[in-house]
C-alpha cells in the first residue's frame, strides 16, 4: 500500500555549509525528519517536516519508563548516483519486534520503508559522495504520552532522522571480557535493540576504557562464560577454518550485517555455525594457534577486526591479520554501493527526485 506523506520543505538546504571530508560525527542532520504520530490507536499523519526540536511533555512516559527503541542504517549511492538502501524491510521487522517486547505498537512496514525512501530521495545531496560514507539513518519510536504509571503509553512517536557519516576506518580493537556487569539475561530485553539495553552499557564500557580496553565483550548472565556479543555488534570467529558466531538466543541482537556476513561466508563456500560460545575454547584455540581470525559486525563500521581480548590476569591475542573479514568487508561494501551485481536481492533503489 503506498501512503499520503505530506511534506513541508526548508527555504534554504543546509548541505553547502557541510564539509564532506570532515563531517563531524553524530552531530550533523539533514534538513528534514520523517514523522508520524501514534493516537487512538493507529498511526496517524506521515510527514516530511524540517528538521527541529519537538515539544515534550516533561512526564512523556518514555523520559521515566523506556519505552524507546531504534533502528541504525545507512544509504548509498551507487555509481549513477542513485540513492540506495541496504536491506530495509529487515529493519522494519526488527523494530517490531522490539517493539513487541516493550510493549509498544507495531509501525507498517511497508510505511517504515516508503517514509525513508521518501526521506532519503529529498536528502539526497546529503549522501556522501567519497567511498566508505553514509547517510545514516536512524528510525527511532517514543512514548510521548504525560502520564505518571506504570502501562503501556497510549501515545507514541515514530521518526526518522538522517546524518551524514564519513569513513570509518576501524583500527584493531582490544576487547575487555565483562564478568561483572552484564548486557542481557534470558528473559531480558536483549534482543530488543531498546534504548535501555545502551544505558546499561555506558558504565562499563567507560570502565573498560579506562582500562585501556576500547570494547567490553559481552558474557552470558547465569556464567560469564559463553560470548554473546562485542559492544554494539555481533561477533564473528574463525577457528581452524570454520567460523562460529553466538547462536540468537534471546540475549543476542538479531544483526543485520550479522545475517549477511553469514549468508556471504556461506555463499563463498566457508562453513559457519551458529551456536554457544564458551570464552575458554577462543582461549584454547589462541594457544593452540588456531584462533585464525576475529571480528564485530554491525552497520556502524562494518567490520572490526578484533586484537585482543583481556581477561583478568590474562590476554588472548587474535592473529595479525583478518584476510576472510576483510574480504567479506569488502564485498559488503561493493554490494551496498553498487559496484558489485547485487545477487541475493537486497538493495532498495530510491530516485534521486520525488515525483
Ligand atoms: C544494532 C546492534 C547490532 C548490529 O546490528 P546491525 O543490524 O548489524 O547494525 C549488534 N548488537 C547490538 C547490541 C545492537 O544494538
Amino acid at each position: 500500500m503506498s501512503y499520503n506523506i505530506n511534506i513541508t520543505t526548508v527555504e534554504h538546504s543546509k548541505v553547502d555549509a557541510l564539509d564532506f571530508d570532515n563531517i563531524p560525527l553524530g552531530t550533523t542532520f539533514t534538513d528534514h525528519m520523517f514523522i508520524c504520530d501514534y493516537e487512538n490507536g493507529e498511526w496517524i499523519n506521515p510527514r516530511i517536516v524540517p528538521m527541529g526540536m519537538i515539544p515534550t511533555h516533561p512526564a512523556a512516559m518514555a523520559l521515566h519508563y523506556g519505552q524507546a527503541i531504534f533502528e541504525g542504517m545507512k544509504a548509498y549511492k551507487n555509481p549513477d548516483g542513485e540513492p540506495m538502501l541496504f536491506r530495509p524491510e529487515q529493519n522494519a521487522k526488527r523494530l517490531n519486534k522490539s517493539a513487541d517486547r516493550m510493549g509498544m505498537p507495531n509501525f507498517p512496514e511497508d510505511l517504515f520503508v516508503q517514509g525513508l525512501k521518501e526521506l532519503v530521495s529529498l536528502e539526497h545531496n546529503w549522501i556522501p559522495p567519497k567511498g566508505g560514507s553514509a547517510l545514516y539513518l536512524r528510525p527511532f519510536m517514543y512514548a510521548d504520552e504525560p502520564f505518571i504509571g506504570m502501562r503501556a503509553a497510549i501515545r507514541y512517536k515514530f521518526i526518522i532522522m538522517a546524518s551524514p557519516a564519513g569513513p570509518f576506518f576501524s583500527k584493531r580493537i582490544k576487547l575487555w571480557a565483562e564478568k561483572q556487569f552484564i548486557r542481557a539475561a534470558h528473559g531480558g530485553t536483549g534482543e530488543a535493540k531498546a534504548a535501555g539495553n545502551y544505558a546499561a552499557a555506558i558504565r562499563p564500557t567507560e570502565l573498560a576504557k579506562a582500562k585501556g580496553y576500547d570494547q567490553v565483550l559481552w558474557l552470558d548472565a547465569a556464567e560469564h562464560k559463553y560470548i554473546q556479543e562485542v559492544g554494539t555488534m555481533n561477533i564473528f570467529f574463525k577457528i581452524s577454518g570454520e567460523f562460529i558466531t553466538p547462536k540468537l538466543d534471546g540475549s543476542v541482537l538479531d544483526g543485520i550485517t550479522r545475517k549477511s556476513i553469514i549468508h556471504l561466508l556461506r555463499d563463498k563456500g566457508y562453513k559457519v555455525t551458529e551456536r554457544l560460545v564458551k570464552l575458554s575454547e577462543i582461549k584454547e584455540a589462541s594457544e593452540k594457534g588456531n584462533l585464525e581470525e576475529a571480528f564485530g559486525a554491525g552497520t556502524a563500521v562494518g567490520i572490526a577486526y578484533i586484537q585482543e581480548i583481556g581477561l583478568e590476569g590474562e590476554i588472548i591475542h587474535v592473529s595479525n591479520e583478518s584476510p576472510v573479514g576483510l574480504d567479506i568487508n569488502d564485498t559488503l561494501n561493493a554490494i551496498k554501493t553498487g559496484q558489485q551485481e547485487d545477487k541475493f536481492g537486497w538493495m532498495l533503489k530510491t530516485r534521486k527526485e520525488l515525483a
